[in-house]
């Protein structure tokens, strides 16, 4: 039998961490196509995944969160009824892209 190691990088204190920390948070507030140039800033925030999830298992409706529009969003969790924990799924995710 051989082991797998798992890193586990999720960061529960993640807010400090963002790139959008200390940023005017009406910027990711705004409404319609704003959305699309607002999101630009999550694309290389170090918690994206902590964000999203965070925004998909509490069902925030508005703003742009872990990189995703409001209406990107609606549309994962159409897509993915069966995942109940978005947090417990883009951990593993994380954990399995580390190893
Ligand atoms: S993913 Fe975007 S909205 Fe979320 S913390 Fe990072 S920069 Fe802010």
């Amino acid at each position: 039998m051989s082991a797998v190691a798992t890193v586990d990088l999720w960061v529960d204190e993640w807010a400090r961490e963002a790139n959008c920390a200390g940023q005017d948070p009406e910027a990711l507030f705004v409404r319609g196509k704003a959305q699309h140039d607002a999101k630009t800033v999550c694309k290389t925030c170090p918690v994206l995944a902590q964000c999203l999830a965070e925004a998909l298992d509490s069902r925030t409706e508005f703003g742009v969160w872990g990189g995703m529009t409001e209406r990107e969003r609606r549309a994962l969790l159409r897509k993915r009824p069966d995942i109940t924990s978005w947090k417990s799924a883009l951990r593993a995710g994380m954990a399995s892209q580390a190893r």
